[in-house]
Order: C-alpha cells, then structure tokens, then sequence
C-alpha cells in the first residue's frame, strides 16, 4: 500500500580546520613540540594525527608538525591515544 520513502542519508560531514597552512602565513615561526595547545590543534580527539588533506597544511610543514607531534607524545604533552 504504502511504502515509507527511505531517508535520505544524513552525511556528517565535520570540518575541522580550514584549508589554509597556517604555518606559510607567517604567525609562527618555530614549532614547539611543549606547545601543547598548538600539537593539540593538529591531531584528532583520539591523538591522531591531522592528515594533511584536511589540516591543509603544506608538505614540508606537515611533516615539521608530524614530528613535533611525535616529539610531543614523547615527552608527555599529548596524548598517545584517547582512551
Ligand atoms: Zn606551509
């Protein structure tokens, strides 16, 4: 008789940074891996890492936060992972 139209697909889509590498801008010159609020901003509830496609960053500062991010798990600033 009656067939319930399916629902549409509800696509989450989080955005979580824009798309600029805010690195090239010029605000910050040196990466601090004790910088816990600026590691923070590159890595994902769960302690991983932003990747690049949605961080926005450039190569060569992508790979400058990567370490800074695994220099900063190191010495205990970050997290690993969120539990
Ligand atoms: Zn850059």
């Amino acid at each position: 008789m009656s067939t319930k139209p399916s629902k549409p697909r509800g696509f989450m889509f989080k955005r979580i940074k824009k798309k600029r590498c805010r690195l090239c801008s010029g605000k910050t010159e040196g990466i601090d891996f004790k910088d816990a609020d600026f590691l923070k901003s590159y890595i994902t509830e769960r302690g991983k890492i932003i990747p690049r496609r949605v961080s926005g960053n450039c190569a060569k500062h992508q790979r400058t936060v990567t370490k800074a991010v695994k220099k900063g798990r190191e010495a205990g600033v970050i997290p690993f992972t969120a539990e």
